[in-house]
């Protein structure tokens, strides 16, 4: 009989797939086992109002099998069957499916991209076939007729016998090549893999006889009743092979914790319990399952450009997509878990998914479940919030400097930072509540620890008057408070910057005289610093110390040093300024010795107050040795 061939849009699909080149070859049994479990649905919906459909819904089944020899795959279902012309029309023009209408139109979309994330449906079993077999019988017919096509040379349909209703897909698998191992498909273990990896919950058993090995019953001890090495014999098990009834769709009162952690842990190979779970279901504008994780440590490589975020993302319970990250925003990237949508078809294209309405709104209705989840953990678990944020806090602080600040407004609530009065962590909002009424701003200091921080000249006068002040350790943590600008209409300012708010006008004027009345002293200082330094003036921080480093404008010491630490980029500087402490004895010395015209010995004592400032600060002295000696002459 001669062959018929396929229509041109079929016939450019088949060829896509006969060649393709994709390395994920092994979606094709995900695409014929979903096309089994729909037309299997088609008849189980048929059961339920019509009494000929003598099959329970038990008796519903997908069945793999395999004959080595042969090097066959079958893939067979007791579903509602197709006919002659549904065979035709199915099997010989498939331009209907999704993923390539779109690429018609899209000529550029890359052909392993189409396949790899949406397979192509029936077509994509001449991937790994030379050949292959479709015998069909349709519910409520007597006849049953066998599809046959070698690829491209077209196809032929001839009558055949089938005993039920139902399709038997049979692939003649390629023979192996130097770069393809096509031998896989017919390896029992792997197939129960890719079944397990894609098409897990399927509604209905997918089945496979199995060849075990098992010890023979009493063999396991010699004749003086010793244990010894049993005997073993083969035997054949029907084994389903998928779970059927996903976790997630079970109610959260049927799952337990460990049945959770455990399919957690295997799903997403961690060894770690999940630190979080949080379960989301909807219906209406958008109809989907959620279930998401929050791992107890962040993943080795997480804050890493090879850290991949994303939600497996499943159609009806077969997965489409492992690393779907359009599902979540970067600031939650550290979520892991997956997402199950009734909404969405299987053969869907990525740069479609990417489009789709229906993600978009999945994708929303997710960032509020996330967030809300956090500020209820804050709220209800203090000491587990608190592990989590050493884990992923980072990430939540560099939400809220992203996209210009866009994301502050409901990532700010969720950020802790050291207290220097409680030595411990507060939220934002704990900090402005305990501020006492005349205190004016939020102050913080940034710098490589805490310990250090709190040896700050700068800390000690503002802590002295009741003031807390956070100590950032975190590159990111100052560049991100200043992208929030303010809390609580309460600004925040670094206790090293200009403009405290601590003093009252008349104080304000005081220190303006005194600095007038020290003018000359400081020009001396000031020459002598050359570049180094914007300004000497008299501190209103310092306490017990002679002097200290502080800034005026954007930029803070703490900033210049991360962003000059940065590979790239060119090298900023902030606008320093050198404070002496007017009530320690050093200035005394210093008035004596500009008094005395000795200018040689207060350019000398300021270069060291210089540097005294800069150690303080921890930043490099530039001249370290010249430092030392200095040093050791004065105490000649
Ligand atoms: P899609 O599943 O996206 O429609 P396919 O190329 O995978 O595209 O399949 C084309 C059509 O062939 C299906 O829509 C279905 O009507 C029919 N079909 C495929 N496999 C089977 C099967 N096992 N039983 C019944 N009908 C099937």
């Amino acid at each position: 009989m001669a062959a018929k061939e396929f229509k041109a849009e079929s016939k450019r699909l088949l060829d896509l797939m006969i060649h393709s080149i994709y390395t994920h070859k092994e979606i094709f049994l995900r695409e014929l086992i979903s096309n089994a479990s729909d037309a299997v649905d088609k008849l189980y919906f048929r059961s339920l109002t019509d009494d000929s459909v003598a099959l329970k819904k038990d008796d519903f089944c997908i069945r793999i099998s395999v004959d080595r020899d042969a090097r066959t795959l079958t893939i067979s279902d007791n579903g509602i069957g197709m006919s002659k012309e549904d065979l035709e029309e199915n099997l010989g023009t498939i331009a209907k499916s999704g993923s390539f209408e779109f690429k018609k139109e899209h000529e550029k979309t890359d052909d392993v991209d189409v396949i790899g994330q949406f397979g192509v449906g029936f077509y994509s079993a001449f991937m790994v076939a030379s050949k292959v077999t479709v015998v069909s019988r349709a519910f409520g017919t007597q006849e049953a007729w066998c599809w046959e096509s070698e690829g491209a040379e077209g196809y032929t349909v001839t009558p055949c016998k089938k005993a039920t209703a139902g399709t038997e897909i049979t692939l003649v698998i390629k023979p192996d090549t130097e770069e393809e191992h096509y031998d896989e498909f017919l390896d029992e273990n792997r197939l129960a893999g890719i079944v397990k990896k894609y098409s897990d919950y399927i509604r209905y058993p997918i089945r496979m006889l199995r060849e075990k090995r098992r010890p023979i019953e009493g063999t396991d001890k010699d004749e003086q009743g010793n244990f010894k090495m049993p005997e073993y014999e083969t035997y054949t098990e029907d084994e389903t092979l998928n779970s059927m009834v996903p976790l997630w769709k079970r109610a959260k009162s049927d799952v337990s914790d460990e049945e959770e952690a455990a399919f957690y842990q295997e799903k997403f190979g961690d060894w770690n319990k999940p630190a979080k779970v949080i379960r989301s279901k909807t219906e209406g504008t958008a109809t989907y399952t959620a279930m998401l994780f929050i791992p107890s440590r962040a993943p080795f490589n997480y804050y890493t450009k090879e850290y991949e975020k994303g939600l497996q993302l499943y159609a009806s319970g077969v997965l489409i997509m492992d690393k779907c990250a359009d599902l979540l925003p970067d600031y939650f990237s550290f979520v892991r878990g997956l997402v199950d949508s009734q909404d969405l078809s299987l053969n869907i294209s990525r740069e479609m998914l990417q489009h789709d309405h229906q993600l978009r709104l999945i994708r929303t209705t997710l960032e509020r479940k996330i967030k809300n989840e956090l500020s209820a953990w804050l709220k209800n678990d203090r000491s587990a919030y608190e592990e989590f944020f050493k884990n992923f806090g980072l990430q939540l602080k560099v939400g809220c400097y992203e996209a210009y600040g866009a994301n502050k407004e409901h990532l700010q609530d969720l950020l802790l930072f050291y207290s220097a009065k409680k030595e411990s962590m507060v939220t934002l909002r704990e900090y402005v509540d305990a501020m006492p009424e005349d205190q004016k701003y939020i102050y913080y200091a940034a710098g490589e620890s805490t310990e250090k921080l709190s040896k700050l000249p700068a800390a000690e006068n503002i802590l002295d008057k009741g003031f807390d002040i956070l100590y950032l350790t975190q590159d990111v943590d100052e560049f991100a408070l200043q992208m929030i600008r303010e809390y609580d209409k309460k600004e925040f300012r670094n206790i090293s910057g200009d403009d405290l708010g601590l003093e009252s006008e008349t104080e304000k004027e005081e220190i303006e005289a005194a600095n007038e009345a020290h003018k000359e002293l400081f020009a001396a200082m000031k020459e002598a610093l050359g570049d180094k330094v914007a300004e000497v003036k008299l501190s209103q921080r310092l306490k017990s110390h002679p002097v200290c480093l502080s800034t005026s404008g954007a930029l803070s010491i703490e900033m210049e040093k991360v962003l000059n630490n940065m590979p790239t980029g060119e090298k900023v500087s902030s606008r320093k300024i050198l404070e002496i402490n007017k009530n320690h004895k050093v200035f005394a010395s210093l008035e004596k010795a500009f008094a005395a015209g000795d200018k040689e010995k207060v350019a000398a004592y300021t270069n060291l107050l210089y540097a005294q400032a800069l150690l303080i600060e921890g930043l490099p002295i530039e001249d370290p040795v010249a430092y030392a000696n200095e040093v050791c002459e004065l105490m000649q």
